[in-house]
């Protein structure tokens, strides 16, 4: 049986090219700091990469640090010791949305007490005017704000207003943290106009290997204390010899979705209204989470009334669909989710999560929506023979 993969939010396969070129550069040895031959050739190979991901979100090559993931990188970047040129740059405060990513949410290395939930509304979305009300209070003499708000949030998909945040953390003079992991590839982005301080970035949400990532600075005057030291790599940001082929692949992917991302978006959202549509036909009373919002256009995040998310994705997968029941990262162990609780919605049965990417085609959807006809017939006929 063919297996359907509808869970991009949580990986996604490794492209082609990123493979070949994963494979390929294995060949190159040397170490990117050595300035012999081999190590010149390494060094290339990276400052590629380098160029290929700033040209998907249009950024400065230079400025980007690679880590061993996105998880990585926001460790570095929570912290409440910063640089600006050699002068120290005192964070008092973070400030994160209640709907992070559990690698923000974890606080990286400010202690709980020098932190601040920034709650969402109904829809999920920070709103602007609650985070200047916020950021009114902080007290300025202690230090400046650290700010990290989600572009798209990787359950629902809903993408917050970073623009407008941006403006609020600016005037509280406040560095500002945008994860931009589950909107590359699927949204066109431009961070030379998102106004963020620092972007993080996974390439194994683009198509590319796990094991790296990065955080991209906007500017080059302002850093934060490394959370590794050593040999002084990265621009002294991360220390560890580089890992030559990951970055390598993970160039290769992002080269792929430059010219991915010129096609997809339409194609993606199509499949999305199909996918809604026919959930809605099927079970009148669904509950799709975001449908009224700016959400990414791979993304539906759903609770069918009386039915056990686990026990569907149980169902799906039985049937050869993967689809995930609650975050990325924490399946295998199903809760319910924490970004409904900080939306306020009371849901005990959980929520399943289509998401859809390269790959997935309009049979796939119908597929799915076929199993999930199966899966609602069973329910309200063994609700019948126990009534
Ligand atoms: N941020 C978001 C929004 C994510 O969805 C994820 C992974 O699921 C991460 C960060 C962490 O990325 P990584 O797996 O590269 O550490």
């Amino acid at each position: 049986m063919k297996r359907i993969y509808l869970d991009y939010n949580s990986t996604t396969p490794l492209t082609a090219n990123a493979r070949e070129r994963l494979v390929s550069t294995l060949e190159s040895f040397g170490n990117p700091s050595s300035v012999h031959a081999e190590g010149r050739v390494a060094k290339a190979i990276i400052q590629k990469a380098r160029r290929e991901i700033a040209a998907l979100v249009v950024a400065d090559p230079a400025n980007i640090v690679f880590t061993s993931g996105a998880t990585e990188a926001i460790m570095t970047l929570l912290t409440p010791h910063y640089f600006i040129g050699r002068s120290p740059l005192f964070m008092s405060h973070l400030y994160f949305s209640a709907t992070e990513h559990p690698c923000v949410t974890s606080r990286g290395r400010f202690p709980v007490q020098m932190s601040t939930v920034v709650p969402v509304d109904r829809n999920g979305v920070v709103q602007p005017d609650c985070l200047r009300e916020i950021l009114r209070k902080h007290d300025r003499s202690k230090g400046l704000p650290l700010v990290a708000i989600q572009y798209a949030n990787h359950e629902t998909g809903i993408i917050q207003p970073i623009t407008a945040l941006s403006k609020i953390v600016k005037e509280a003079a406040g560095l500002f943290i945008v994860d931009v992991v589950q909107a590359v590839a699927r949204e066109k982005l431009d961070m030379t106009k998102k106004c963020g301080d620092f972007f993080l970035l996974s390439a194994h949400k683009i198509g590319g290997p796990k094991g790296i990532g990065a955080f991209i600075a906007t500017g080059e005057t302002i850093r934060p204390e490394p959370l590794l030291t050593g040999g002084g790599q990265e621009k002294g940001l991360r220390a560890g010899t580089e890992a030559v082929s990951l970055i390598a692949s993970f160039g290769a992917a992002a080269a792929s979705c430059v010219i991915q991302c010129l096609h997809e978006g339409e194609r993606l959202v199509n499949l999305q209204k199909k996918l809604e549509e026919g959930l809605k036909e099927i079970l009148p009373s669904i509950l799709i989470y975001g449908s009224g919002t700016m959400r990414l256009p791979n993304t539906t995040f759903f609770s069918a009334p009386g039915i056990k998310a686990e026990s569907m994705q149980i169902a799906f997968d039985l049937a050869g669909i993967a689809v995930s029941a609650g975050a990325a990262c924490s399946s295998g162990k199903i809760d319910s989710s924490p970004v409904l609780q900080a939306m306020g919605i009371a849901n005990s049965n959980g929520a399943i999560r289509v998401s859809t990417g390269q790959n997935t085609r309009l049979s796939d959807i119908k597929q799915f929506l076929k199993v999930f006809e199966t899966i609602i017939a069973r329910t309200k006929q063994s609700h019948l023979k126990y009534s």
